[in-house]
């Protein structure tokens, strides 16, 4: 079984290694929504996988980190990707959440990235 919470993450960013002239050069903000994934059995006493209140309690600290910033300047994301991102989400958040099977960054409607952590053997 697979459960998600979407939280929407306000943010700056600009990507400083894209071509001259590319528009992500230049500083602008997008509204985030991150879909953050654990997987587990259901539970049979209480029916759930986990509780979602838990998903939110261990994002809050990331989302703190993230939220209303200018993710440039935030230490390791120098080049904020939404594939950063979720790399960057997903390297913090699995000690919190041992359970945690992907992290999908949703950049606009219709653009984003999806991470379901490292390769096997890599
Ligand atoms: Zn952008």
């Amino acid at each position: 079984m697979d459960i998600f919470k979407i939280f929407t993450v306000e943010a700056a960013h600009r990507l400083p290694n894209v071509p001259p002239g590319h528009k992500c050069a230049r500083l602008h903000g997008h509204s985030f929504r991150i879909e953050i994934h654990v997987s587990g059995e259901i539970d049979p006493a209480t029916g759930w996988v986990m509780d979602f209140a838990d998903v939110k309690a261990a994002f809050r600290p990331l989302y703190e980190r993230l939220d209303h910033h200018y993710l440039n300047d935030v230490e390791g994301l120098e080049n904020p990707t939404s594939e950063r991102i979720a790399v960057w989400i997903w390297d913090r958040l699995k000690p919190a959440l041992p359970g945690l099977s992907r992290v999908v960054v949703h950049e606009t409607c219709t653009a984003g990235s999806s991470y379901s952590g490292p390769a096997a053997g890599g």
